[in-house]
């Protein structure tokens, strides 16, 4: 007889200090399917998710031995915490789906980890929790994360075992996946007996700091993949957290999981933190004041003749779930750019709705922004003539222009982190000076032919780099670096 594995996909980032709340139609935005559509249509789509790594290694290891009960697979786009009436509903069809079956032999569980939900804490463990009450204690639960999870206690102790992406900008969901498979698979099957150990640390860092393939990162992602090599070490991973998430039990945390091997799983997390813990001070980019990058946009005149400047807004990334409405960099360009060429990507549902009637040519008033967000960013009054309308992947979008700025309003958020979206607008990044992303780092790859330099540009919003002007009010203290911690041992939460 076959062995019945249960597949769940539950994906979504939360930025604790987003008033946007995350409803059904940010998870019908980007991936939402349901029992055998997952597999069906789901993974025809999404090629990379970890579900498609996942089932390909079941094809190519399980040799006939399973049988795939997919449940969900939902994903959302960053933004405030999920609405509970949706958390809830995932979660009661998950558990219907899983009485249907006779008898569960392991369950595989792909989750953000930094997920949200309106009044409550760490839902990734209440779905753990609800799906052990059904298959029980013994029967193996593997979970994926995002390396920017939040590791809990209760996700330690529910799971059998935990890996994550290990690549920041995430490039290997589908081989997290697929390492999954074959480690639960080899747990159902008896041949292995995964343990796992984790170190927490009072450690908050994020941005530029924590790129896979930069320093001071770059060497301790490079020794993970060495400490794998180990005998009976079956998987070891990092989470830098999402530092937007304002939660009692934030910090980085190392994890290792090994065959039946305690100690040395201890060992390994223990050594994976002190490397961390070493390169906490290392100097890593910290971005301009809107003032410093237009000078700089200024001189750099040459750069500006043979493609553009990239500004990224970096309380704005709406990737990390900032709503995209900022217009701190719209009111500075038009005031002290001198005209230069710019293009800016913003959103705001209301006007891209009542001007999408309105005659290409007119000149009109915008009162933009502050819709959302009214914590962080302005409302702005400018005038500016409508020069296209269309629907796009954003929604309706439309461009105005005033002198030589083209502002791009789209209904949806929009991280332009694909040139494409203001191509195909007609609007030539050969011909701007200046381009403004909501986007953190994939838009470096993408912008790659244009981009002359990236400009990271200091604003205020709820994706602030710089964790000082972050209103805290759960995370644990002491943390480093809003507290002085000289050795991380000292002030671990013991998990
Ligand atoms: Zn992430």
């Amino acid at each position: 007889m076959k062995k019945n594995i249960v597949l769940i996909e539950l994906h979504q980032e939360t930025n604790s200090f987003s008033q946007v709340p995350t409803t059904i139609r940010e998870f019908e935005s980007l991936a939402l399917y349901y029992g055998d559509d997952v597999i069906n249509l789901g993974i025809k789509k999404h090629k990379r998710f970890q579900l498609a790594g996942f089932i390909k290694a079941v094809k190519k290891f399980g040799q006939g031995q399973f049988n795939l009960i997919p449940t969900v697979t939902a994903w959302a786009t960053s933004g405030g915490p999920v609405e509970i009436d949706v958390y809830l509903h995932f979660k009661a069809y998950i558990l219907e789906r899983m009485k249907e079956v006779e008898l569960i032999d392991g369950v595989y569980m792909s989750m953000h980890g930094a997920m949200g939900v309106e009044g409550m804490r760490d839902p990734e463990s209440d779905l753990i929790r609800a799906v052990r009450a059904i298959v029980g204690d013994q029967i193996a639960v593997g979970v994926s994360y995002d390396l920017h999870a939040n590791i809990t206690q209760d996700k330690v102790r529910l799971a059998t075992f935990i890996n994550s992406y290990r690549t920041n900008p995430h490039r290997d969901h589908f081989s997290v996946g697929y390492k999954a498979a074959r480690l639960l698979m080899d747990t159902i099957n008896g041949k292995v007996s995964p343990v796992m150990a984790v170190e927490k640390m009072p450690l908050l860092k994020g941005g530029g700091f924590t790129i896979d393939f930069l320093n001071p990162m770059a060497r301790i992602f490079r020794k993970m993949k060495a400490m794998e090599k180990r005998p009976k070490v079956l998987s070891v991973s990092n989470f830098m957290v999402h530092i937007w998430l304002d939660d009692e039990e934030l910090g980085w945390c190392t994890l290792a999981v090994t065959d039946g091997d305690q100690v040395l799983a201890k060992d390994t997390a223990h050594e994976l933190a002190e490397l961390n813990w070493e390169v906490r001070d290392k100097p890593h980019p910290v971005p301009y004041t809107i003032e410093e990058a237009i000078k700089k946009a200024k001189r750099l005149w040459l750069r500006r003749l043979f493609g553009t400047l990239v500004f990224c807004d970096t309380s704005d990334i709406v990737a990390a779930g900032a709503p995209g409405e900022n217009t701190f960099i719209l009111s500075q360009l038009l005031s002290e750019s001198d005209n230069l060429t710019s293009y800016i990507p913003l959103r705001d549902k209301e006007v891209a709705s009542v001007h999408f009637e309105t005659p290409i040519g007119t000149t009109i008033k915008l009162n933009i922004g502050s819709k959302l967000e009214t914590t962080y960013n302005e409302a702005f009054q400018f005038d500016a003539k409508l020069i296209r309308k269309t629907e796009t992947d954003f929604g309706k979008t439309l461009v105005f222009r005033h002198q030589k700025l083209s502002l791009v309003v789209t209904e949806l958020p929009c991280p332009a982190f694909w040139p494409s979206f203001f191509t195909t607008l007609g609007l030539s990044l050969w011909k701007a000076d200046i381009v403004v992303v909501k986007n953190l780092f994939p838009f470096r790859l993408f912008y790659a032919l244009y981009n002359r330099k990236t400009l990271n540009v200091a604003t205020a919003g709820t994706t602030n780099l710089d964790v000082h002007q972050l209103a805290y009010t759960k995370i644990p203290r002491p943390i480093y670096p809003l507290d002085a911690i000289q050795d991380w041992k000292e002030v671990k939460a013991s998990l």
